[in-house]
C-alpha cells in the first residue's frame, strides 16, 4: 500500500522508526524487536539507511520486506543520495522493486566532512525527481519544524519544502522536536505555503538524558524550561528518566492529536519497551475519529 492511502480513513496515522544494526552485531535482536513492535499494530514502520551499511542479513531492504510480509504492516524504506551515483541509484530502484518495497523515504542524507560527496544529487528533491519516472515507488520527504540546520530562514527552508513536495514527496515526516508550539507554527507556514500533503509529527521520547543532549546538538531543537527541569530533576536516575520521559512524550502526543495533525511518528529507538508503553497510554486516543 502507498504512505498516502494510510490518511484516508480520517483518524491519526500512528508509525514507528527503526533502525538497523551495526555491522557484527547479532541481527536476531532486530528481528525480535520488529515482532515487538508489530504487535502494538503501528500504521506503518519505517527503517532507517545508513550510508555506512549495516550487519548482513539485516540490511535496510531485507527489514522493509520482513515487516511487509512478516508482520503485515506496511513499511518505507528510507534511502539518502549525497554519496551515490545516478548507477547506485538505478540499482536501488531494482532492489527495491525485486523486493516488493512501494515506499521510500527520499532523503540527502548528512554531508560528512571525510566522506567528498558526489555532486550527482544535491537536495532529496533531486532524488525524488530522478526515481520517480523510473519507478512506481511512493515517496516521502523530511521536514524541520526548527529549520534545517543548513538553511538561513524558516521562510527558505519552507521554500526548499515546497520543490520537494513539488517534486513528487506525497508526505513528510518531522524532525524530532521537543516544543508542540513549534511544529504547529510550522504546519500553519507549510500549509499557507501551498503544502498540501500529509505531515507527520515525529517524537523521540526524551529517556536517556546524554542520548537526547547528543541528538539536539546534532539537530538544534529547542528545549521548553519544563523539559530542561526534567533532565535535570531525573537525568541521573535511569529509572526516573525513563518513566518521565516517556510520560512527556505521551502529553506531546495527546496535544498534537488534539490539534488534529494527521500523524504521530514514534522514533522507537529499536526499544519495544518504550514504544509499548507509549503506545498502550493513546491507544484509545489516537484510534478516535477527527
Ligand atoms: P534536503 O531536503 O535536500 O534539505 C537539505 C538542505 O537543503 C536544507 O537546508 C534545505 O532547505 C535545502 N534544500 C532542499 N531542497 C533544495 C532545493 N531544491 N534547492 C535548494 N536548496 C534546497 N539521515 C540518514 O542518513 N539516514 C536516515 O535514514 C535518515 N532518516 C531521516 C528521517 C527523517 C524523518 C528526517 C527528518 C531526517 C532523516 N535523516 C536521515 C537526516 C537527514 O539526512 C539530514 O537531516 C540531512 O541533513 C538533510 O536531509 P533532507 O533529505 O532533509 O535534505
Amino acid at each position: 500500500m502507498k504512505i498516502p492511502e494510510l490518511f484516508k480513513n480520517g483518524r491519526t496515522v500512528f508509525s514507528f522508526e527503526v533502525f538497523p544494526p551495526k555491522k557484527d552485531s547479532d541481527v536476531s535482536v532486530v528481528y525480535n524487536t520488529l515482532e515487538q513492535l508489530g504487535d502494538l499494530h503501528p500504521d506503518f514502520i519505517s527503517v532507517t539507511y545508513g550510508a555506512g551499511g549495516s550487519a548482513a542479513g539485516a540490511s535496510t531492504t531485507e527489514l522493509v520486506r520482513y515487516i511487509k510480509e512478516n508482520l503485515h504492516t506496511e513499511s518505507i524504506a528510507h534511502l539518502t543520495c549525497v554519496n551515490s551515483t545516478h548507477a547506485d541509484i538505478d540499482e536501488k530502484i531494482k532492489e527495491f522493486e525485486e523486493n516488493g518495497i512501494e515506499n521510500v523515504l527520499a532523503l540527502r542524507g548528512d554531508i560528512n566532512p571525510n566522506i567528498p560527496p558526489k555532486h550527482e544529487f544535491l537536495h532529496a528533491s533531486d532524488l525524488i525527481e530522478y526515481m520517480k519516472p523510473r519507478s512506481n515507488l511512493s515517496f516521502s520527504g523530511g521536514c524541520y519544524p526548527e529549520v534545517h540546520p543548513e538553511s538561513a530562514s524558516l521562510v527558505e527552508d519552507i521554500h526548499n519544502l515546497k520543490k520537494k513536495v513539488d517534486a513528487g514527496a506525497s508526505h513528510l515526516i518531522s524532525q524530532l522536536f521537543f516544543d508542540n508550539n513549534s511544529f504547529l507554527e510550522f504546519l500553519e507556514k507549510a500549509r499557507i505555503a501551498g503544502i498540501e500533503v500529509p505531515i507527520e509529527a515525529g517524537i523521540m521520547p526524551c529517556v536517556n538524558a546524554k542520548q537526547i543532549q547528543r541528538m539536539v546538538s546534532m539537530c538544534g531543537a529547542s528545549l521548553p524550561l519544563k523539559f530542561t527541569k526534567m533532565i535535570n530533576r531525573y537525568g541521573d536516575n535511569p529509572e526516573a528518566m525513563r518513566d518521565a520521559g516517556i510520560a512527556y512524550a505521551v502529553d506531546q502526543i495527546i496535544d498534537l492529536v488534539a490539534q488534529g495533525v494527521d500523524g504521530i511518528h514514534l522514533y522507537t529507538m529499536n526499544n519495544p519497551y518504550i514504544a509499548r508503553k507509549i503506545s498502550e497510554s493513546i491507544e484509545k486516543v489516537i484510534r478516535c475519529d477527527k
